[in-house]
């Protein structure tokens, strides 16, 4: 199969169309075209009680290794906004090209303020399980009095509160909000739903009465995700490992997905994001793009970004405890892991 590795990659965006290049103000640079590589970089929900979350909860160490505190994401911000990277939309630095042998995916003409860097940032597991809630991390997304996206959460000693200031969505739209320079055409990053506990805080899988309630409440939050320049993606309907996965397993975790969350996000989501970053392969891969994905999301701690014929594979770089702790080297291009970690955190074991 025809394969070209990008370490360096060719890319665009349409932003040739968009209102900066249409008419630029007089404090904005020239554009010039970006051929480096396209880092990807993803968390997963965050701790704002990691107090309570990696001391006292009921999985300390794993909280400790695959999640973040709201203390390390804000330090995290600022940095990479320093360090010259801006939030670009991942679909739209991928055209599909026409070709005798079907469609081809080539990288689209990418245009940034000198010395910028793209970033593609990605939440996974955005659906707040009860495992989540029972450890106070959020327990939903809500729109607060403005119609902002905020979390809602209990705190451990049983107050309920909604701010725009302990979740990664509502806490880069903030920064955005002061620094538009931070996002390429709006750009926040993609959300990556499962669906076997519903989505962001609502309990929307079922045919129920109780399930349309839910689906009905979800609206009006995806909307405005959607309208402030958050994508979704497929990140699995039940979190199997789709790399030991057989074929069955596989098509009835998309085929759930496809009924019970494709429709309440809408449109057609062309992102997979794998679950533990473990590849499908062969018939599991071919299943998945006939299902009309087209760009498959793995783990790793360079960038990496493949053209196959037909589809595009990006790997992900873990922004997590483990990073932080045991791989800072893998950070260091987006901010200095030393200074991001909270002090909260105990030694991380196993
Ligand atoms: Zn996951």
């Amino acid at each position: 199969m025809r394969q070209r590795v990008l370490a360096a990659v060719v890319v665009a965006t349409g932003l040739a169309a968009g209102p900066a290049a249409a008419s630029p103000d007089p404090g904005t640079p020239d554009l010039v075209r970006y051929r480096g590589p396209i880092e990807h970089i993803f968390v997963h929900p965050l701790m704002p009680s990691p107090r309570y979350t990696l001391r006292r909860g009921t999985q300390p160490q794993e909280f400790n290794k695959w999640s973040i505190t709201v203390r390390e994401f804000r330090r995290m911000l600022p940095q990479l906004y320093a360090n010259d990277w801006v939030l670009v939309d991942l679909e739209s630095l991928i055209r599909k090209v026409r070709t005798p042998r079907g469609p081809v995916y080539k990288m689209a003409k990418l245009k940034l303020p000198p010395g910028k860097k793209p970033l593609v940032l990605s939440i996974d597991d955005l659906n707040y399980p009860q495992y989540m809630i029972d450890n106070h991390l959020n327990s939903k997304l809500v729109l607060d009095g403005d119609g902002n996206v905020a979390a809602e959460r209990v705190t451990p000693n049983g107050t309920t509160l909604v701010t725009r200031r302990s979740e990664v969505v509502p806490l880069v739209d903030r920064f955005v909000e002061k620094h538009p320079d931070f996002s390429i055409n709006g750009a926040k990053g993609i959300i990556a739903l499962t669906g076997v506990e519903g989505i962001l805080g609502y309990r929307t899988s079922g045919d129920g009465r109780r399930a349309r309630r839910e689906q009905r409440r979800a609206a009006p939050i995806v909307e405005r995700l959607k309208a402030t320049g958050w994508t979704f993606g497929s990140h699995s309907y039940a979190h199997p490992d789709m790399s030991t996965s057989s074929l069955a397993r596989l098509q009835q975790d998309t085929d759930r997905w496809e009924r019970y969350v494709q429709p309440l996000v809408g449109g057609d989501p062309r992102v997979y994001v794998y679950p533990f970053g473990a590849p499908a392969t062969g018939a599991g891969l071919a299943y998945l793009r006939r299902a009309g994905f087209r760009i498959f999301c793995s783990i790793s701690p360079a960038a990496r970004l493949v053209l196959e014929d037909g589809y595009v594979i990006q790997d992900r770089v873990r922004v997590d405890g483990l990073a932080l702790l045991k791989q800072p080297a893998t950070l260091k291009r987006f901010f200095d892991p030393a200074s991001v970690v909270d002090p909260v955190r105990p030694a991380l074991t196993g």
